[in-house]
């Protein structure tokens, strides 16, 4: 569904993502992981043409160069790293937002959407600026959902969560991994393999590793390696 081949970017002439390609299948979680600063935002960013990059990028069939609307429409949605919400707005205008950009395609209702995230229902009408980190991490990933997405690409949904939350938060995505196509970066490595069946490790702007979930789970040290732990 998504194939991305020997895609580069670079920021004032200093390599950020060095030639990476990828490919996630229709129906697929697919994982990609790596420490800070390894190039996954930067390769989200070029996917759905949000920095200028080379390389090709294919969806669905379709070659894009730079073309964050035609991707859109074309059902691939990303939620970037920091959610991005409509601040002034409240958790359920967002939501409508999205909605509002399905352009025909079929997806979860509004209702369908607060049945896999309950905790906003009584936040439904709360300013999105005053909901917790956790909470507009479910409205970002909520309203996403609600454009009716063939493909989500997430960018940390972990990032400056309790675990408790992550934990939250990840099986909400369980729920909606059979009916989209996912590719998900992470630095929790534990709860993205949980999710994905697949994964792509990276560091200094290259893909590193490419294995099953299962393999990777029963590699602690050596992901521990790449992601820089100790
Ligand atoms: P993180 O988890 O910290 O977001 P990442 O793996 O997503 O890390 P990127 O955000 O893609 O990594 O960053 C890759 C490299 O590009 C880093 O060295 C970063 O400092 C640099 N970089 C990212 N965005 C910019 C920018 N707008 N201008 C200049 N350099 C940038």
């Amino acid at each position: 569904m998504l194939k991305i081949e020997n895609v580069r970017v670079s920021y004032n002439g200093i390599d950020a993502v060095h030639g990476v390609s990828l490919e996630v299948s229709e129906g697929e979680a697919v994982a990609l992981l790596g420490p800070n600063g390894a190039g996954k935002s930067s390769t989200l960013k070029a996917i759905v043409g949000a920095v200028a990059s080379t390389g090709r990028i294919e969806f669905d069939g379709g070659v894009y160069r730079r073309q964050p609307d035609a991707l859109a429409r074309a059902g691939l949605m990303l939620v970037p790293e920091g959610r991005h919400l409509f601040k002034s707005m409240t958790a359920h205008e967002n939501i409508q937002v999205g909605e509002s950009a399905r352009r025909g395609r079929s997806g979860p209702s509004v209702d369908d959407i607060y049945e896999l995230f309950p905790a906003l229902v009584p936040l439904r009408d709360r300013a999105s600026w005053a909901l917790s980190g956790g909470e507009q991490q479910m409205v970002a990933v909520g309203r996403a959902l609600a454009g009716g997405p063939r493909m989500l690409l997430l960018d940390e949904p972990s990032m400056g969560l309790a675990p408790l939350v992550i934990s939250d938060m990840y099986k909400s995505l369980a729920q909606i991994r059979d009916s989209v196509t996912i590719l998900c970066v992470e630095q929790n490595t534990q709860a993205a393999l949980k999710l994905c069946q697949r994964a792509y490790v990276m560091a200094n702007g290259e893909i590193q590793l490419e294995a099953t979930a299962a393999e990777l789970a029963g590699q602690k040290r050596l992901m521990d390696s790449y992601m820089g732990r100790k």
